[in-house]
């Protein structure tokens, strides 16, 4: 086996003294770490802006003279100092939460196929909320000590820039990273020589590059077939999330299942458990059938011995939404494994094959859930929404019983948290609060918080928002085309001492992003009340391909364009997970209006919650979980929706209580410290019941005991 390795390039001309900030730039834990980001931000904190935070084109781009000065600061060296004691403790521990409760299992190495990681803004490798969960799921893996590779794709040409026209068309800009100026790393051999792999597709091969990223101590792999040995059109197979062309979709989908397994192997690493996280990584399966096959078993003894070590999340609750491919794709990009696997062509097409009202297919999720032994939804609703589509599957049990469990999702609290609230909670709960994240008797002590100081951070990171959005507002004005008008609906006008809604999530239409805007003389009216004003910032991306979707952005678009809402409601371009992470510390009320129960979890109001935001939602996917009358509010009711009337009987119970509860409760009965007392209560209970329950440490432990260690057995 040959010994495959990455080598960090040493492309910084550094002062000694502080050269390790080249090494720091390749491991993505400085996302997390806020100290670790001073030491940019400290040197130039408009040149690390302006580069969008990216510290390789940062340390590329900064003065001499500015780098040298830090080296010379006192303050900034302590710091460096602090953050690389840290960094080298943390890849150097030996004493994981792991290894101490799980001592030798932690050796076992666990597989994590996800077709997208969203981990930073600069790595546009990922579309939406399946992205982000699987970044926030590296992240936790990472600081729990879980053994976990990553394995997905590296789109040489991201996901597209948003920009919106004058009369509110998304359109969509490519931007294609350059791999330079990113923290990938090739995969070496001895040689030097790039690690490849080679698909035979029947009609030609194509070979596959392997780029490494580094997550604090777990390694990601992306596969490339941007190579000169490939065809053009295959070097552009893996350029981009998500190919409408159905041809494209298929061969991605097989470079992720089967060319990630082949990498894993290649790599010299054999993972015990395989978790594909959706359905696009399913053909996982069939490879390590394959492979024992190819050893001499049959299939059926393969797939017995295989089964019970894959583990399957699904994240779709709509039928539609699944994935899955007409039968000529099978067999123009398939045929030449079913060879392989002892099997007909006809059995081959058995292993999936899904009936549908226009035509047989081949479905993605029923080869994941039939070919693994752990299979999870992501929230409860989901499980039961779950159990409920595929209880097909297993004809024989009753609904209830149908073997598909969930975990509800969480997030990455050090990735999403604000730097002032994480100060706040070291100086209350002490200096081992973040190991305690999940501890929900340490949130206990959230009343111990001065109600003065937790305010002073919420209007800060709302000032904080006002700010950013005017900085970015101007820099977009003043690069052209932009129409005046733009720059009211981008938020010129907004007030950082309004009660302020977010509302930010891919526009489609089950989303149902125009729900507030369902009466809009109503809402107009409501959001220009003299002395109790109401600001809402919209953000989101529609897919390139859903036109639905782009003219609910437009429907959105116009109604931010009238002068009547007083520039109150407005529409952020490109969503991202910069603007994320503003909106959801900067906010005071995070709302979200999906149709139930097609939410299957969503995780920006988790987001929001940790930073003290009051959620305002229906209740589905996780809200039903968290919510529990004192939180934050609910839209209608805990039931599914049982006539077309839905949308209306939703919106008015909306207006409802933004009118009577929530408007009144932000701008009523004010303390000394003019604190609104009643909102304050409700923050800190939002803080007590969300942060321990929905973040990614207690979701990574559910998964470990759950799902991982019965498939390590
Ligand atoms: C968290 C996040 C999402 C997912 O949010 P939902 O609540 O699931 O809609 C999507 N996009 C970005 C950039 C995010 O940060």
């Amino acid at each position: 086996m040959p010994n495959f390795r990455t080598k960090l390039p040493n492309n910084f001309d550094l002062p000694r003294r502080i050269h390790r900030l080249g090494e720091l730039t390749y491991n993505l834990w400085w996302v997390w770490n806020p100290y670790a980001q001073r030491l940019f931000n400290r040197i130039d904190s408009e040149l690390w802006e302006r580069v969008n935070h990216n510290p390789i084109v940062f340390l590329r781009s900064i003065e001499r003279a500015a780098i040298n000065a830090a080296a010379q600061d006192n303050h900034y060296l302590e710091i460096y100092d602090k953050v690389f004691s840290e960094f080298d403790a943390y890849l150097g521990e030996e004493n994981t939460w792991c290894k101490r409760e799980y001592a030798e299992k932690c050796g076992s190495t666990i597989a994590y196929f996800s077709m997208e990681y969203g981990l930073h803004e600069i790595l546009q490798i990922y579309s939406g909320g399946l992205g982000v969960l699987s970044g926030d799921h590296l992240k936790e893996a990472s600081d729990l000590g879980l053994p976990l590779v990553g394995v997905g794709l590296m789109y040489r040409e991201g996901y597209f820039s948003q920009r919106i026209s004058e009369d509110g068309w998304q359109e969509a800009l490519n931007n294609p990273l350059d791999l330079n100026r990113l923290p990938v790393l090739p995969v070496l051999d001895d040689d030097g020589k790039p690690l490849t792999i080679t698909m035979n597709f029947p009609d030609r091969p194509v070979a596959l590059r392997v780029w490494e990223l580094r997550v604090g101590r777990v390694p990601l792999y992306l596969l490339d077939s941007d190579l000169d040995e490939n065809a053009p059109q295959d070097r552009q197979l893996t350029a981009r999330l998500y190919w409408s062309d159905l041809n494209l979709r298929v061969m991605q989908e097989v470079v992720l299942g089967v060319g990630g397994v082949r990498a894993l192997r290649m790599l010299g690493i054999n993972p015990t458990v395989w978790h594909m996280n959706e359905g696009h990584a399913a053909f996982l399966t069939m490879e390590r059938v394959r492979e024992k096959v190819l050893e001499g078993q049959s299939f059926e003894e393969a797939v017995e011995e295989t089964r019970k070590n894959n583990v399957f999340t699904t994240h779709t609750p709509v039928p539609a939404g699944n994935d899955e491919f007409p039968l000529w794709l099978v067999d123009k990009y398939l045929a030449t494994l079913w060879p392989d696997l002892g099997l007909t062509r006809d059995q081959f097409v058995d292993l999936a094959r899904h009936q549908q009202t226009w035509g047989e297919t081949f479905s993605m999720p029923i080869l994941a859930l039939r070919y693994s032994e752990g299979r999870n939804a992501v929230s409860e609703l989901h499980g039961r929404v779950s159990r409920a589509m595929w209880k097909g599957l297993w004809p024989h049990l009753p609904e209830e019983d149908v073997p598909i469990t969930y975990v509800t999702n969480g997030v990455h609290a050090p990735t999403w948290m604000a730097r002032r609230l994480r100060v706040l909670y070291e100086k209350y709960f002490g200096p081992d609060w973040l190991d305690r994240l999940d501890d929900p008797e340490m949130w206990e002590k959230i009343d111990s918080i001065p109600d003065v100081e937790l305010w002073e951070i919420r209007m800060h990171l709302k000032r904080k928002l006002v700010f950013y959005m005017s900085e970015r507002n101007r820099q977009r004005w003043m690069k052209g085309g932009f129409h005046p008008v733009q720059v009211i609906a981008s938020g010129a006008l907004l007030d950082p001492y309004v009660l302020t809604i977010g509302f930010a999530r891919r526009f489609a239409t089950y989303k149902r992003a125009n729900l507030i805007l369902s009466d809009l003389d109503r809402l107009l009216n409501l959001v220009n009340r003299p002395n109790r004003p109401v600001q809402i910032i919209f953000a989101g991306k529609a897919h390139p391909a859903d036109e639905p979707g782009k003219q609910l952005i437009q429907e959105v678009y116009r109604a931010v364009k009238k002068a009547e809402n007083g520039g109150r409601l407005v529409f952020l371009e490109d969503y991202d997970m910069n603007i994320a992470r503003y909106m959801v510390q900067g906010v005071d009320v995070w709302m979200n209006t999906p149709r139930r129960p097609n939410e299957a979890s969503g995780t920006s109001g988790m987001k929001a919650a940790m930073n003290g935001v009051l959620n305002f939602s229906v209740l589905d996917g996780w809200w039903r979980e968290a919510y529990n009358g004192r939180n934050g509010w609910a839209i209608g009711d805990d039931r599914d929706p049982v006539s077309q009337g839905q949308d209306k009987a939703d919106a008015d119970d909306l207006y409802a209580t933004l009118e009577n509860e929530i408007i009144p409760m932000y701008y009523g009965e004010r303390s000394g410290d003019s604190i609104p007392a009643e909102w304050m209560k409700r923050m800190k209970e939002t803080l007590r019941t969300v942060t321990p329950q929905f973040s990614t440490r207690r979701m990574l432990k559910e998964y470990l005991k759950n799902l991982y260690l019965p498939a390590m057995d």
